[in-house]
């Protein structure tokens, strides 16, 4: 798909250039791409944070092994302030003033403010976590920050409480544990993994917590976090050294103040170039705080690691008037409690599941929509099972959903691309 240029790629002295909102990983790829993909204007980088862009996930998964932020700029993605003209790290965004020939970013660092015109703004972000009103002692982990401070108390011997069995509270509840530290994860659901992928997957990964020496509780809403104490709404209370809230993250939208229309969980509604849906032509979007709309597959949340990495390619290619490449199929990946595991796709609610592989050892789960000539493969979760993730990602690209010989496709032996009908 082509569409009209917004920017040039080297005449482009005469306008205001790009202003990028957001210095995390979608912030830096929407760099680095606008400058492989030929574009030689003027670009700005406003972040936050007041750090260079690092890495997220080790935050998680190896909180005691890297105790450093993992830079971007070390793990091949590019140095911000070689490829940006003007990094303003430790700045705020918080105004967007927008209309069809370009935009104004108003940015604060403490006290002063500043406007940057641009003739094309890209909101990357992200998200931030979840803390309910009145869990103002929990602590979270989503930032460098934040991992610097759980680090600290998390020493051999306390007594944790993780308020979520999703993939974060999965994650560190293991990383504390195996640190000798008392783990005790509480999940309002019936299972983990409840709303990820499902019940029936969900309860499969129970084990790996007593496995892993974590105490989990499903079935338990907490219903207050006092310091030190989580109360849950049977009553009991649990007491704690460090309570961590791991309920989930929200898009970082609410500095925008209504100026640009949300999806119902507070994303910029985006298409695969990161045009944003109501909005003016010169913004866009990508990251955690989009979500995207696929064609075939509807609108896929934002929120993983994948995205942030690979779709500033067709926003760039949009920009500048060339071919939007179609998107990469929806990845999470996550390595938790002895385990590593993917989810491939966006399963659409009451498929069926097949699987495939040893259900005790390594197995993928196959969610495929019953179809006459066998089952229209929507999305996969692999446990263990590293050689399935490659396939899922090429068979389900674009919002492709192909039909599986389920009989082929349930054989572990069979690869997976065998397996279409
Ligand atoms: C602990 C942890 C572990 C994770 N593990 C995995 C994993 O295993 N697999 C996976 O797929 N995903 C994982 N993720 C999610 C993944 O890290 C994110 O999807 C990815 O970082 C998104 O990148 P982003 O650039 O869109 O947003 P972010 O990384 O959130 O970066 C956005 C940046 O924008 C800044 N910002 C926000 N508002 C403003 C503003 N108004 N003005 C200026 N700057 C602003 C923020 O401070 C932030 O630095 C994990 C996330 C966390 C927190």
């Amino acid at each position: 798909m082509a569409n009209l240029p917004l920017l040039t790629r080297g005449d482009a002295g005469a306008r205001a250039g790009v202003v990028v909102v957001g210095a995390g990983l979608a912030g830096l790829r929407t760099v680095a791409e606008l400058r492989a993909q030929g574009f030689s204007g003027a670009v700005t980088v406003v972040g936050a944070e007041g750090l260079p862009p690092y890495d997220r996930p080790p935050l998680s998964k190896e909180i005691f092994t890297r105790p450093e932020p993992v830079w971007l700029s070390g793990e091949g993605y590019g140095e911000l302030d070689a490829l940006a003209d003007r990094v303003l790290l430790g700045h705020r965004a918080v105004r967007l003033e927008a209309g069809d020939d370009g935009a104004t970013v108003t940015v604060a660092d403490g006290g002063r403010r500043e406007r940057l015109e641009a003739s094309a703004v890209v909101l990357a972000t992200g998200a931030e976590p979840v803390r309910p009103a009145g869990w103002s002692s929990a602590a979270v982990l989503h930032t460098a920050a934040d991992a610097a401070a759980l680090r600290a108390r998390l020493v051999p011997g306390a007594r944790v409480a993780v308020i979520g069995a999703g993939w974060i509270g999965a994650e560190i509840a293991g990383q504390a544990a195996a640190h000798g530290c008392a783990v005790t994860v509480v999940e309002a659901a019936p299972t983990p993994l409840h709303r990820q992928i499902g019940a029936d997957l969900g309860a499969r990964t129970v084990p790996w917590y007593a496995a892993a020496g974590v105490e989990l509780r499903c079935a338990s809403p907490v219903t207050a976090v006092v310091d030190g104490e989580v109360v849950l709404a049977d009553g009991e209370t649990l007491r704690a050294d460090v309570v961590l809230a791991a309920v989930g993250a929200r898009p970082a939208t609410a500095w925008l103040d209504g100026t640009l229309p949300l999806t119902a969980r507070g994303a910029l509604p985006v298409d695969a170039a990161g045009r944003v849906a109501g909005a003016p032509a010169p913004v866009r979007a990508v990251g955690d705080c989009a979500d995207m709309e696929v064609p075939g597959v509807g609108l896929v949340p934002g929120g993983h690691w994948d995205g942030a990495l690979s779709h500033p390619t067709a926003l760039v290619a949009g920009l500048l008037g060339a071919d939007v490449p179609a998107p990469a199929a929806p990845y999470v990946f996550s390595t938790q409690l002895g385990h590593e595991l993917a989810m491939v796709g966006a399963p659409v609610p009451g498929a069926l599941l097949v699987l495939r592989g040893d259900a005790d050892g390594a197995w993928t789960a196959l969610f495929v929509e019953p179809d006459a000539a066998g089952g229209r493969l929507t999305a996969g979760f692999t446990v263990d099972r590293p050689r399935d993730v490659g396939p899922l990602r090429k068979l389900l690209a674009g919002g492709a959903r192909p039909v599986l010989d389920l009989a082929r496709a349930t054989d572990p032996a069979v690869p997976l691309r065998k397996a279409v009908a």
